[in-house]
């Protein structure tokens, strides 16, 4: 090889060098496999929001059962309570950065033309919080993911020492067993009408249209990070189920104090959670309740 083609060989190189992180930046996120370090182990990544499953077989054509698929989450919205059913979401430390949060509540531009859409102002003075199902936090790589968090869809009326003190905590608790070796499943929900906030009991906002929910639910699935994860689910895998009252007194309780097993949230809302694993490793994981613990 000559100097020169050497020369050209290298200006060449560092061109395609600099085009694929281009590329990256654009379009590697989020990824569907594990990157291996080589040494056996996984990398963190962003999985499939929905990967164990659609648990009350959201779609497009049921207006109560209505399935919104972003990129930040997958949310069933019931357009006669005018909240989401539930949120399901995936988390890792890949979905976390040091985006700030944008705080810019406003309707979701995905509720179809015609249908009631919640307002920022739907919420003020009613002594509700505009309580997040995916958590603000838990999306925080980029601007956009951040925002998608504030889309009215994702957020319900909650009494605010529920949002800020007992739900708060169960969040924080989901993000650091990320920063331990796992990722985790978490989906959220609402069930019946008729909270306490500040100013008293309410069912319903906003000239009707919002449905206070009676209590919000959590499922939350553990893995030690890796791939195919709906498949490495199994009869050791840890699952925390919570019910949680939607009142200020609720949180006079830890998150702990909740905890219930999927087969009872099963039958209160008539979902069918984890539908995307084995029914034999279902049955028997969906009957347990957490410890709590570690
Ligand atoms: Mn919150
Ligand atoms: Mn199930």
């Amino acid at each position: 090889m000559s100097v020169k083609s050497i020369s050209v060989h290298h200006q060449l190189k560092s061109i395609l060098i600099g085009l694929s992180l281009i590329t990256c930046l654009n379009g590697c996120l989020p990824s569907a496999a594990p990157k291996s370090t080589g040494r056996g182990s996984t990398e963190p990544t962003r999985d499939d929001n929905l990967a164990l499953g659609n648990p009350s077989g959201a779609s497009v054509s049921d207006p109560n059962n209505y399935l919104l698929v972003k990129s930040a989450y997958v949310l069933s919205y019931s357009r006669s309570r005018g909240i989401a059913n539930w949120v399901s979401w995936h988390l890792s430390s890949a979905w976390k950065g040091g985006s700030p949060r944008t705080n810019d509540f406003k309707p979701d531009p995905a509720i179809p033309t015609g249908w009631y859409a919640a307002r920022t102002s739907d919420y003020t003075n009613t002594g509700f919080d505009r309580g997040h199902l995916c958590p603000s936090d838990d999306r925080d790589s980029s601007p956009d993911d951040n925002a998608a968090t504030f889309l009215l869809s994702n957020i319900v009326p909650q009494a605010p020492r529920h949002n800020r003190e007992v739900w708060k905590n169960l969040e924080e608790y989901e993000r650091q067993l990320t920063t331990t070796g796992n990722e985790v499943y978490v989906i959220a929900g609402t069930y019946g009408a008729g909270g306490t906030g500040q100013n008293g009991y309410a069912a319903k906002l906003a000239n009707d249209k919002l449905t206070v929910p009676a209590t919000l639910w959590k499922v939350i699935v553990v893995l030690p990070t890796g791939s195919n994860d709906a498949e490495r689910v199994s009869t050791d895998t840890r699952i925390i189920a919570v019910n949680i009252p939607n009142n200020q007194t609720a949180a006079d309780k830890p998150w702990r104090a909740y905890l219930t097993s999927v087969d009872a949230l099963e039958d209160l809302t008539g979902y069918d959670f984890l539908s995307n694993v084995p029914a034999s490793i279902q049955r028997i994981i969906e009957a347990r309740i957490d410890s709590g613990n570690s």
